[in-house]
């Protein structure tokens, strides 16, 4: 298998750090893979790709080399269209952007995207009238919910109805792991209201009010959302760096300073991690 090689930070703390700066996943060090380093610095390894089309959901860009993920990042892609052209059949799908390139690294357009845990998602959008339509594109919405289309002769509105479903599969999905969804305040706004208005228990509410962020370094994403994984606590063993809060209702990460000598080797020769169960999200908390 062929990597590409980049500079990354030291990975998984204190523990590899007993086997020096590791860079990317290389023979002498064969235990990184999958998700390597944080997602604006890693690479990527054993990538599967998002299919162009499914159930609920379109790739915006047809074709192209930036569709590639780690599995659960697909999956959970897969999952989240299914769930809402289940619950509201018949609408537009869900129309989803770039993911990473095969091996990550950078790709154009992106800061992120490099690790194989980062996707855009495009809103669900509705006719004025509240029809189901595909999205447009990526147009900008204003608080009002309305946005645009290209050609500057109509507009489209937010399908709040759509939208929320998709932020609850993420939120509730038991092995998303969602780390972030990164969205401007107005629509966080809008969805959260739109939630409360509907009952939605408080235990889906606070966890996506949390993890909704309009980011303070890069576009206010007010043309669709940027949904990124946190790494499990295999994914860290393998050199999955996370980057950013580790939200309380996640599985917890392994505490690497309290392994023994003979597990830390385990894990430099590549063996399969034993340290701990596989985690798990509980659903809806
Ligand atoms: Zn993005």
């Amino acid at each position: 298998m062929k990597y590409r090689r980049a500079k990354l930070p030291c990975v998984v703390g204190t523990a590899l750090a007993t086997f020096g700066c590791l860079a990317t996943p290389t023979p002498l060090a064969p235990g990184l893979g999958g998700s390597v380093g944080v997602p604006h610095h890693g690479v990527l390894t054993g990538a599967v790709e998002l299919p162009s089309a499914g159930p609920g959901f379109v790739r915006y860009r047809p074709r192209g080399p930036n569709h590639w993920g780690i599995p659960r990042l697909v999956a959970t892609v897969v999952r989240a269209a299914a769930t809402v052209d289940r619950e509201l059949p018949g609408g537009a799908p869900l129309v989803v952007g770039d993911l990473s390139a095969k091996h990550g690294g950078k790709i154009p357009g992106h800061r992120s995207h490099r690790t194989g845990r980062d996707v855009d998602l495009l809103f669900f959008t509705t006719t004025p009238r509240g029809a189901s339509e595909k999205s447009p594109g990526f147009v900008r919405f204003g608080p009002d919910g309305l946005a645009a289309t290209p050609n500057d002769r109509a507009f489209t509105r937010l399908d709040l109805e759509r939208n929320w479903r998709l932020v609850r599969t993420l939120v509730t999905y038991p092995n998303a792991a969602t780390q972030w969804l990164f969205v401007s305040r107005d629509i966080e706004a809008m969805l959260i209201d739109y939630a409360l208005a509907r009952g939605e228990p408080l235990e889906v509410i606070w966890p996506a009010e949390a993890m909704m962020l309009q980011p303070g370094d890069s576009s206010p994403h007010d043309d669709h959302f940027h949904v990124r994984l946190a790494c499990t606590a295999e994914e860290a063993v393998a050199g999955c760096e996370g980057g950013g809060p580790r939200w309380d209702w996640l599985a917890p990460l392994p505490s690497l300073e309290a392994l023994s000598l003979e597990e830390l080797l385990a894990i430099e020769r590549g063996d399969p991690p034993v340290l701990l169960p596989l985690p798990s999200v509980e659903s809806g908390a």
